[in-house]
């Protein structure tokens, strides 16, 4: 029996192709062009190459979880809560690949633990009671958020966002870090097919496919988004600032360590290894410099060693400077280093090659012994490299301590048993973080009292991001009446 159809087998070929493309809604394109990446879809589930289109349907979306009241935002926190833990090994895998830096088991981890982030529970309205009446104030959403997120920690800190600014009622529209978009828009479309299988909005949360400096300028610009999040280093920030908009600011860090004697020094030496080395030292909160007082300097630097971090020679750490920077000249003609975005987050292992040294694939993070101006003390190196700088007192390892963190006020670490000598640093530094005893992350809740989030507003003072973060408050007042007694 022959078919009612029949074609020979190149147009078979187009028609198939044809419905491929129809599928994915692309535009017609060339029969060898690559099949277009589901996550690139321009418009489905939240992902976007135009900025307006984006801003719109992020605008739709807001009024269309309003109705839905806190179950829905509760709903969507659940959803992104699931998703980040169920995915982690898939996303972190696929965040991994495209940006090559990092660990993949911390890049796992990082999701896995998305579930940490405080939700709906964290909003609580203020009441009033008294003679003239009540007076009540709710923390209202702003509408649709514009969100810039870092290269370092692409996927987790979107998720974290999500579950942040959601709870609080609003929608987003992300522009990422173009090393880090694909994966980012992988994540935001499997997030929006769950809202929109769960309840009915496709666009609740937006990514720009392909972001550029011209799509962060427009996303600042446009009269739909009434707030900026912003999690990155000093070019964003500032660019966010001057955008004349609202903008809450997760910036830059270069936290140091001081280490006065006073305490266990084998403790000391794990916690930095375990901070430092965390992701390859990609972390904003992560231990960038050693401050050590000379009494207790050599036993610390052996700990370090004992504890598995590798020790650079003097020569090793001048070979891995010289491929770390370069130099350049300021407006005013001074040289600075600028470091060579090539070996962030780099392996140790591979840092140790630049190094002329040789240590094990799993070595989990190098120092060496440098002076208080050292580049690797100075710049936010962001890599499993400690410098340890000996200093003769805790005044001189607070002063250099304050020098280093250049007034970011995002965190510093304290290991001392000195309560006088804690109290002091605090007060110096004025960091959003400060952790005594333990190791920087617990300034994140892990390991420490406290909850999670990847953006942490230090440049404009709002602190760790929490629902609050991203609300606006309104007060509703009752005149005379409605008391109960
Ligand atoms: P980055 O500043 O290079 O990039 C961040 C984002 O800003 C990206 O999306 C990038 O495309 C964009 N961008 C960069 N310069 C810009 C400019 N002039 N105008 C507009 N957009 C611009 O940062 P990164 O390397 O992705 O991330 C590391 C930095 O982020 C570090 O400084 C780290 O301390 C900081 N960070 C801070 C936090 C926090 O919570 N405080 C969290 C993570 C990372």
């Amino acid at each position: 029996m022959s078919s009612p159809l029949s074609f020979d087998e190149p147009t078979l070929r187009a028609i198939v192709d044809q419905v491929v493309r129809n599928l994915q809604g692309a535009a017609p394109a060339a029969a060898s062009a690559p099949v277009v990446a589901p996550a690139r879809r321009e418009g489905r589930f939240g992902v976007f190459t135009d900025v307006p289109a984006a801003c719109a349907a992020a605008q739709a979306a807001f009024r269309q979880l309003q109705p839905l009241g806190f179950a829905g935002r509760a709903k969507v926190v659940e959803i992104v809560k699931t998703l980040a833990e169920k995915n982690a090994v898939e996303w972190g895998r696929i965040e991994f690949e495209e940006t090559r830096i990092g660990r993949l088991a911390h890049k796992v981890e990082k999701l896995q633990i998305v579930k940490l982030v405080p939700g709906i529970e964290w909003l609580r309205p203020f009441a009033l009671s008294g003679d003239h009446g009540i007076t009540l104030e709710e923390h209202a959403p702003f509408g649709v958020i514009g969100a810039i997120t870092p290269v370092t920690h692409s996927v987790p800190t979107i998720c974290g966002n999500i579950v942040s600014m959601v709870a609080a009622g609003n929608a987003v529209v992300f522009n990422p870090h173009p090393g880090g978009a694909r994966c980012a828009a992988t994540a935001v479309r499997v997030i929006n097919e769950a809202i929109h299988a769960s309840l009915g909005i496709e666009h609740l949360v937006c990514v720009l496919a392909e972001p550029t400096l011209d799509t962060f300028n427009a996303l600042c610009g446009h009269e739909a988004v009434r707030l900026l999040c912003v999690t990155g280093g000093p070019g964003v920030v500032n660019a966010a600032m001057r955008s004349g908009k609202r903008a809450i600011c997760a910036g830059p860090g270069n936290p140091p360590v001081v280490v006065d004697g006073t305490g266990n020094l084998a403790k000391a030496a794990a916690d930095v290894i375990k901070g430092a080395a965390y992701d390859n030292n990609l972390l904003c909160v992560g231990e960038k410099q050693v401050f050590v007082l000379e009494s207790c300097a050599e036993r610390f630097l052996n700990e370090l060693a004992r504890a598995g971090a590798a020790k650079l020679t003097p020569a090793q750490l001048d070979r891995l400077t010289a491929a770390a920077f370069t130099t350049a000249k300021d407006a005013g003609g001074c040289s600075h280093p600028v470091l060579n975005r090539k070996l962030v987050g780099a392996d140790a292992a591979v840092l140790a090659q630049h190094a002329g040294a040789t240590v094990p694939a799993d070595c989990p993070l190098l120092f060496a012994e440098t002076d208080a101006s050292h580049a690797f003390v100075m710049e936010e190196q962001m890599m499993p490299m400690i410098p340890v700088v000996r200093v003769k007192t805790f005044a001189e390892a607070v002063a250099a301590a304050v020098r280093s963190e250049h007034g970011y006020k995002h965190s510093a670490i304290i290991h001392s048993l000195n309560v006088e000598h804690m109290s002091q640093m605090a007060r110096a530094v004025d960091t959003t973080l400060f952790v005594k005893n333990g190791a920087s992350v617990a300034g994140l809740g892990l390991g420490g009292e406290g909850y999670l989030n990847y953006s942490i507003a230090t440049t404009t003072g709002e602190g760790i991001a929490t629902p609050l973060t991203f609300t606006r408050t309104r007060r509703c007042v009752m005149v005379d009446n409605l008391r109960i007694f």
